[in-house]
């Protein structure tokens, strides 16, 4: 849902200017605040009658059994598999999967101290809340309680949207779709998370541009690349392991290694050409290496004319980026941009890496557009060695989007159509009638709801400039830093102004400390959730490989997972039964492996069906079956298939599709992880077929490109 800003401010003035004059935050106060300097302000706020002496544990007794755990990295998206050593229920020690084919026996220091995440002290142990100024232990059954009242009293008298419901990139996939459903069934789309402020600019640019919204290959397969481009990234110091691949491969290859950043960073201390950029100036760069590209007639004719719609205006612009224009606007010379374009388009295969520093950006999806018309360009996607490599941040962001905690979208980018209603209302088996009562209107539940990156605009605006029944009155933060968030010092007037806030954390967060700041006296709950590590079900690395993760020890003080707390928050809400018809709940904890059963029967339209967590786990106990560059598994019981069944894995998991590891290769047949481009405008325009003639997926029957799938069609071709 839009909201409609008469009043357009401009942000001219940085956040962290000294002594702001309307009373926002300089630096060092953030910092302060927000705890990042010397203990948490939320703690400082405790009486010491909450705090507990605290001693070691004994140690297991001698020979007492020493079990090994798997699990996922939960700081990054490379996915590196933790194996975790546990004697008596307490978890001792931690290795690398030496079997991994992501990981092979290394951490980067992050990996390296994630039982610290468990262990550390400054984990929050129990429920709390704000009581006249100070913090307050309190029970579950009296947070959940009060917390259920108040937010059935908000829908009653504000309507539905009054409250927003904040997920997590940190969520398994269950809990995520969990998180999505819950938000549906409570009659809203105002539930968004991370991948809004990270990479939604990439998911928009490049789903538009050829089907999917994701990363076309894998960390591992960058070790086929001739050229490796890494554009606003620099995961020497982001995705560490990651660069066990890329230095390898490129040192193998005898590669072209180039980095263009405003910054020299690690990574682009180890590049063969470092291309400084002013910052901000990345679509005049990409245009300036595609005029090249083009002045020396390097692109890549064939795939151009068989695949690509509109070029002759893309033409027309990239002809206004004379090397002269480059350099005067970005401080790229002429000659070092030739050479890159060179590289680029003639020493293939060539894959584009980028992260965050093209995708953060006001023009972050146009940033985005541009990367993907340098790939076309160049031929250079579709295959071994080439793509756009888009390495995501958290460890499940790419997962927690696919599964719908978006402001725009059901889950797997169904969208919000009455059609898409339709299609979960028969997933899920509640009638769609039923669904749509819990909206204000249809329309409304047809209608985006407002981004977490302008939370606080509805909190704030004046009602008439808010597009929903009423203000946003309650915000529910499931592992989400109120940092992450620009816009600080309006972000923590409405944080001051909201009737409820609830943060469900590992850890208090900046949410904590900061509301104590906003002047909160009262309505702020923190509820412990415990980490990944003491819950189990599955991830998504950055290349669409999804790992289980399994418990490895269980949730520590009075924590809770993700999976219980939504359950007991259904319960006290009056909807538990419709949104756990098809999912047994045990105790109060649903069983992640159905919830993945559930995913695995609604998600057609990307191809999340076939890894039921039974095969998902036969690929976690045969980690040393497959292969480090292809990811397939040469023999074993998984035998066939690509690591973690990236998705598209179509059909059921009978079917026994291998997953897709590098998407739009149309060498490979699609039962063997091959693909073609998606149209998703149709598939004609201005008299134009926009299918890709003479491009289609080996073996396939439709030789002249693919129209996008519905079930329509599927039905008209007799293939339902
Ligand atoms: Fe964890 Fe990422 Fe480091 Fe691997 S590279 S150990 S996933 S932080």
């Amino acid at each position: 849902m839009l909201i409609r800003r008469s009043d357009r401010r401009t942000r001219t003035r940085g956040l962290f200017e000294d002594a702001p004059p309307d009373g926002g935050l300089d630096r060092r106060t953030f910092l302060r605040r927000s705890g990042l300097t010397g203990g948490l302000a939320a703690l400082g706020e405790l009486s010491l009658g909450s705090v507990r002496k605290t001693a070691a544990g004994a140690p297991p007794p001698a020979g007492a059994a020493v079990t090994t755990r798997k699990s996922i990295c939960t700081h990054c998206s490379v996915g590196c598999t933790v194996l975790a050593e546990v004697a008596n229920d307490v978890w001792i020690g931690q290795e690398p999967a030496w079997d991994s084919p992501i990981n092979r026996g290394s951490f980067c220091a992050k990996g390296a101290a994630v039982r610290e995440l468990v262990s550390g002290e400054r984990r929050l142990k129990y429920p709390m809340k704000i009581v006249s100024g100070r913090w307050t232990r309190i029970s579950w059954e009296q947070a959940i309680g009060e917390i259920g009242d108040k937010l059935l009293d908000i829908r009653e008298k504000s309507g539905p949207d009054s409250a927003y419901w904040l997920g997590s990139a940190k969520m398994t996939n269950e809990g995520a779709y969990l998180f999505r459903k819950f938000a549906a069934l409570w009659g809203s789309n105002n539930v968004d998370h991370q991948a809004r402020i990270c990479h939604s600019t990439t998911v928009t640019g490049v789903a538009n541009t050829w089907g999917y919204g994701a990363m076309t290959n894998s960390y591992n397969d960058i070790r086929n690349s001739k050229t490796i481009l890494i554009w606003g990234g620099n995961p020497a110091r982001a995705h560490p392991v990651s660069l066990q691949h890329i230095l390898e491969g490129a040192e193998l290859n005898r590669a072209n290694l180039i980095v263009v950043d405003p910054r020299l960073t690690r990574t682009a201390a180890h590049a063969t050409e470092y291309v400084r950029l002013r910052p901000g100036t990345d679509i005049p760069v990409f245009y300036g290496m595609m005029w090249h590209i083009l002045q020396n007639g390097w692109e890549d004719k064939e795939f151009i004319a068989q695949r690509v719609y509109g070029f002759d205006e893309v033409r027309k612009e990239i002809q206004k980026w004379t090397p002269e224009e480059v350099e005067r606007v970005s401080g790229v010379p002429g000659e070092q941009l030739k050479r890159v374009a060179q590289m680029f388009a003639t020493q293939k295969p060539a894959t584009l890496v980028w992260c965050m520093g093209v995708t953060q950006h006001s023009v972050g999806t146009a940033n985005v557009r541009a990367a993907s018309i340098a790939l076309l360009l160049t031929g250079n996607v579709g295959g071994p060695g080439l793509g756009a490599n888009i390495f995501r941040g958290h460890d499940n962001v790419q997962g927690a989007t696919d599964c719908g905690v978006d402001v725009t979208s059901l889950p797997f980018y169904y969208g919000l159509t009455e059609a898409a209603w339709r299609h979960f209302g028969r997933v899920w088996q509640i009638d769609y009638g039923w669904l749509q009562s819990r909206f204000v209107s249809k329309q409304n539940m047809e209608t985006p709801g407002i981004p977490i990156s302008r939370w606080f605009d509805g909190v704030l605006l004046p009602r008439s400039q808010v597009d929903q029944k009423d203000n946003v009155r309650a915000l529910w933060a499931t592992g989400f830093g109120s940092n992450a968030i620009g816009r600080i010092p309006e972000a923590m007037k409405g944080m001051a102004k909201l009737d409820l806030l609830i943060v469900v954390d590992p850890h208090p967060t900046t949410w904590a400390s900061l509301s104590v700041e906003a002047g909160r006296k009262d309505g702020t709950y923190l509820l412990p959730a415990c980490t990944q590590f003491e819950s189990s079900g599955s991830r998504v690395a950055s290349n669409r490989s999804i790992q289980w993760g399994e418990q490895i020890v269980k949730p520590l003080f009075e924590t809770k997972d993700d999976y219980e707390i939504i359950y007991l928050m259904a319960k006290k809400l009056g909807f538990a039964d419709v949104l756990f018809k098809n999912i047994a709940v045990e105790g109060d904890r649903p069983v992640p492996e159905d919830i993945l059963r559930e995913i695995n029967r609604a998600g057609w339209s990307t191809g999340y069906t076939g890894q039921s967590p039974e095969r998902i786990k036969l690929h976690m106990a045969n980690q040393k079956d497959f292969d480090l560059v292809s990811l397939r598994a040469a023999e074993g019981p998984c035998k066939g298939d690509y690591y973690g069944l990236p998705w598209p894995c179509w059909g059921k998991p009978e079917l026994k599709h291998p997953g897709s590891a590098n998407l739009y290769d149309t060498s490979l047949h699609v039962m063997d992880g091959g693909g073609t481009f998606r149209a998703r405008f149709g598939v004609q325009y201005n008299g134009v077929n926009l299918l890709a003639e003479g491009s289609y997926s080996k073996g396939s029957d439709i030789k002249d490109g693919y129209p996008e799938f519905t079930y329509a069609l599927l039905n008209k071709l007799g293939w339902d």
